[in-house]
């Protein structure tokens, strides 16, 4: 098996740009698949070397701004090279999108352009392929009705924006990663996972839990120790991490 490598371009919440909107680059196999794309995504793509023509294939979580803001440009810079990326979305939120995307992509010079003049549009029930490799999807409680979507590959989860999910009563054999994104503070109208519940988890859960999606408060000095203490990691913008 050839290696497979993530690395985090934002960890930072909705509204925590100062470590970018949440989202993962994968590579693997010579190619490479961006989980979510958030507004500041495509900047700080650039930041570390890789041009928004250089992505293969892109997998979008849910509508929220953080992760679907920078599908704009990234749409733009391909099709002005004549390139078009591979979106893979859940069909549920393949309406949404289409409709968020087509209200400026739409104006062609000549003539009205669809979204398959951007993307090839691939829609996901529950997996999809890239070469040889399959990855899964699964619907989260996020907020309201919106679609959710957190994705699974053999070795790690990357939960999208979600409540909490009672991992205990999960199978994750195999699993040695889960991303997990991570609400410091309290709040009574939980969209998020809150930080206290998954401390709550067993010691063999917590030492695979990556925070993401995060406020600047995870790093206070005693937030970000106990966090450590407890075995749980907090994912780091750019730095690579080796998944099989
Ligand atoms: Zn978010
Ligand atoms: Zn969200």
């Amino acid at each position: 098996m050839e290696k497979m490598m993530i690395t985090f371009i934002g960890t930072g919440g909705a509204f925590t740009p100062e470590y970018g909107n949440n989202s993962a680059l994968l590579q693997f196999d010579n190619t490479n698949l961006l989980l979510d794309c958030g507004y500041s995504t495509p900047v700080r793509l650039r930041k570390m070397g890789i041009k928004e023509t250089m992505i293969d294939n892109i997998w979008i979580s849910h509508m929220h701004a953080d992760h679907i803001g920078g599908l704009e440009e990234i749409a733009f810079k391909n099709f002005f090279q004549g390139r078009r990326i591979n979106l893979f979305i859940s069909r549920d939120i393949f309406p949404d999108l289409e409709q968020y995307l087509l209200a400026t992509l739409k104006y062609g010079v000549t003539r009205q352009l669809a979204i398959a003049d951007y993307f090839n549009i691939i829609m996901i029930n529950k997996e999809f392929r890239i070469g040889r490799r399959t990855f899964k999807q699964e619907k989260t409680e996020h907020i309201g009705t919106m679609p959710a979507y957190m994705l699974f590959y053999n070795t790690f989860i990357f939960t999208g924006d979600t409540r909490f999910i009672d991992w205990t009563v999960r199978d994750l054999c195999g699993i040695r990663f889960i991303f997990h994104e991570t609400r410091v503070e309290k709040n009574d109208n939980e969209v998020h996972t809150n930080l206290e519940s998954l401390l709550s988890l067993p010691k063999e859960i917590r030492e695979k839990i990556y925070c993401m999606h995060y406020s600047e408060n995870i790093y206070l000095k005693t937030t970000a120790a106990r966090i450590n203490s407890q075995g749980m990691h907090i994912v780091e913008p750019y730095k690579a991490i080796v998944l099989e």
